[in-house]
């Protein structure tokens, strides 16, 4: 789990251009993400006291963002973006 704005992100944002991964929306806020071996990874974008936070179910630890987590978060802006958009009128 990582806070997008307290965590340094380029090295994931680049790493996760390298993997080309398949992004899929499960619902609003939960992603698959496939791995750089065929597996795949669920990834929880949520918002906590106005900060963007990242969950991935891979090895990364905590407090170290992943390039799963950095290809989930254009989505998920994207999705929010739009949905708010849809509901708020
Ligand atoms: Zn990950």
């Amino acid at each position: 789990m990582f806070i997008i704005e307290e965590t340094p992100i380029a090295k994931a944002i680049e790493n996760a251009r390298k993997l080309h991964p398949v992004v899929r929306m499960i619902r609003f806020g939960l992603y698959t993400v496939t791995g750089s071996k065929g597996n795949t990874y669920t990834v929880r974008c949520w918002r906590e006291r106005g900060q963007k936070v990242v969950d991935c179910t891979c090895a990364t630890r905590d407090g170290v963002a992943c390039k799963h987590g950095m290809a989930a978060v254009p989505l998920h802006s994207y999705a929010a973006t739009t949905l708010l958009a849809a509901t708020s009128h």
